[in-house]
């Protein structure tokens, strides 16, 4: 009697961070959803870490070297890094060794571009492998502009990048405008790149009708596809809701949903003012001041998230002096908060999650880019695809409050506003016809799918 055909097994491993794991958590869904049995693999460290860990994926964990203490008890992110390649590396294959052995051989590898080592356990097993970037392919292709040395650092000049507008010196990431700042992150983002012409495939979180030059640029170098945005599907109106609705996903911070939820329903429709700078981003004691003093001043209501590490820094009586007007939680289910009928503009450092998350519900930004790649999203936003303003930024990262006010009246409340908000809902029904069976997105994903599935038959 002919063996049943197994399903395809493919594991999925995020670089270990919020604005990693929420992507990669949400296409090992979609490839579920496509008859794909998926792993989640994570570090121990990681794993222990979160505070929120729901539905029936299975996940499991390897080593980065720091299982107890973590990354932050590393001498520096070089010795992290390179650590965690080789103990990672080991474990990994220890992991394959034993899932193959436990009657679910594995047959492909998605890994996030941040640990490109992880090509050489998809080569040593006899896997397929995909690289998975977490940025926008505008981002992606500066990045790779100078791995290939195209783009010399920094950038103090104009620069001009295939498939791209002319990019001012803020606008590329910062690591790349002022490469003195974090040199090993620097190298970690640029050597996303490493051997990028051995991967089988590079899929970005990005779909083609957003990025359509800089993509097509791209494919004709690298085996690329956009296969995004990474949204769980109940938000996007599917026909076909792809994930189990009570998986409330890996979350590093616990939310407070319910009064979040509760303060938002008792407000008036596209009244209010979401603001969050994600995961990471840490503004100094003036910045805050600043935001706060924009915030307070445009007179709308608002919902602020500020990370329990981050609120010694409001300044003083602000909670008080708010209490009837705004919401201050330290994380909140941000897709939740973005489709509420309440929402009138987003206020965000425009982190990719972010700002595909925004875009895919229709919600304007006013964009306030701190660090890394946000200050090219935020071009995007503001000049390229018309759907949010982006706050006048100096070179030292500092920003008027007037100005923060300003951006959020035009949007909320001026001729500018009005403009931004039809675009805006032109985006979101694109995003939304990019995964929709057939679409774009759709497309591209079975054709990666289709390689592996072949592979675990032969
Ligand atoms: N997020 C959330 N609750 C919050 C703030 C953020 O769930 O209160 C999520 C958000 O939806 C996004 C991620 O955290 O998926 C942040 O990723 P992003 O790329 O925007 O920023 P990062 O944290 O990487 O700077």
């Amino acid at each position: 009697m002919a063996q049943e055909a197994r399903p395809a097994h493919c594991l999925v491993f995020p670089y270990p961070l919020q604005g990693h794991i929420n992507p990669m958590h949400q296409f090992s869904k979609t490839l579920v959803s496509k008859g794909i049995k998926v792993t989640l693999v994570t570090t121990k460290f990681m794993f222990n870490s979160f505070q929120q860990l729901s539905g029936s994926m299975p996940v499991e964990t390897i080593s980065d070297g720091y299982d107890v203490e973590g990354k932050a008890s590393a001498e520096s992110l070089e010795v992290y890094f390179a650590r965690f390649k080789q103990v990672g590396s080991e474990t990994l294959k220890k992991l394959i060794e034993k899932l193959n052995s436990t009657g679910f051989p594995v047959d492909c590898i998605v890994y996030d571009s941040l640990m490109s080592w992880v090509l050489d356990v998809v080569k040593s097993s006899g896997l397929v492998g995909a690289i998975f970037f977490t940025q926008s392919c505008a981002v992606d292709n500066i990045y790779y502009h100078v791995k290939q040395g195209l783009i010399k650092l920094p950038v103090v000049d104009r620069v001009s990048v295939p498939g791209l507008p002319v990019l001012e010196p803020l606008d590329v990431p910062s690591f790349i405008h002022n490469p003195g700042s974090y040199p090993a992150t620097r190298n970690m983002v640029v050597n996303q790149f490493l051997d990028i012409d051995k991967v089988d495939w590079v899929l970005c979180n990005t779909f083609y009708e957003l990025e359509e030059e800089v993509i097509q640029w791209m494919s004709k170098h690298l085996r690329l596809r956009a296969i995004g945005p990474t949204i769980p599907s109940k938000y996007l109106n599917n026909q076909k809701t792809v994930e189990d609705e009570t998986d409330t996903g890996l979350q590093m911070f616990k939310a407070n949903i319910d009064s979040c939820m509760n303060w938002l329903n008792d407000q008036q429709d596209h009244s209010v003012i979401y603001v969050s700078f994600g995961s990471m981003a840490q503004l100094d004691d003036v910045q805050m001041q600043e935001l706060t003093y924009g915030i307070k001043q445009s007179g709308k209501h608002f919902l602020w998230v500020v990370r329990a590490s981050e609120e010694g820094k409001l300044p003083k009586g602000f909670m008080e002096e708010t209490s009837g007007k705004g919401l201050v939680v330290q994380w909140c289910s941000q897709m939740e908060v973005l489709a509420h009928k309440a929402l009138g503009c987003f206020v965000t450092h425009c982190g990719w999650n972010s700002t595909l998350e925004a875009l895919c519900l229709g919600v304007p930004m006013v964009a306030i880019p701190i660090w890394t790649d946000q200050g090219t999203n935020a071009k995007f936003v503001a000049d390229v695809w018309r759907i949010g303003v982006k706050v006048d930024i100096d070179k030292n990262g500092v920003f008027k409050g007037e100005m923060v006010e300003h951006c959020i009246r035009e949007v909320m409340d001026g001729e500018k506003g009005k403009e931004i908000k039809k675009t805006s809902k032109r985006w979101m029904e694109m995003a939304r016809e990019a995964v929709r069976e057939g679409g774009s997105s759709d497309m591209s994903i079975n054709e990666f799918v289709a390689s592996f599935t072949q592979h675990s038959k032969s």
